[in-house]
């Protein structure tokens, strides 16, 4: 994520961003879905902030600090639709595997999942265990 982008989420919603220390490690394509999830949980008027955000599994993950369970709510909200947004640009996105031997799962459109392919790796979509 580059890093204007963190210092705007920072300064739009300092309740939530409240350890100067901590890291946001998604793609910029995320960036619009982090910014819906701030806004909605400062609605919530309850105490939590970011803990870590972060990919993991192809999705996003943005764990909170605090005892509220609308705020978990609607981070796992979050946290599904990340499942069908590209990372790397916002376009829609699906499951794809890359490195080698597709080590680690990325949500990517069909440019991008293409582009990362060029580099001397190869992308391919993740087609799950029940279609191989
Ligand atoms: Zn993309």
């Amino acid at each position: 994520m580059h890093r204007w982008l963190k210092a705007h989420l920072k300064t739009t919603f300092p309740a939530l961003f409240i350890d100067d220390a901590l890291e946001i490690s998604i793609g910029n394509g995320w960036v619009p879905l982090l910014h819906r999830l701030c806004f909605a949980l400062t609605r919530l008027d309850c105490p939590v902030a970011f803990g870590q955000i972060k990919e993991k599994f192809g999705g996003l993950r943005a764990y909170l600090v605090g005892e509220q369970a609308a705020a978990y709510e609607l981070e796992g909200h979050a946290e599904l639709e990340s499942d069908l947004v590209c990372e790397q640009c916002g376009e829609d996105g699906r499951a794809a595997l890359d490195g080698p031997g597709g080590l680690w799962l990325l949500t990517l459109c069909v440019d991008c999942l293409d582009a990362g392919s060029t580099d001397g790796r190869q992308r391919v979509w993740d087609v799950g265990e029940d279609s191989a």
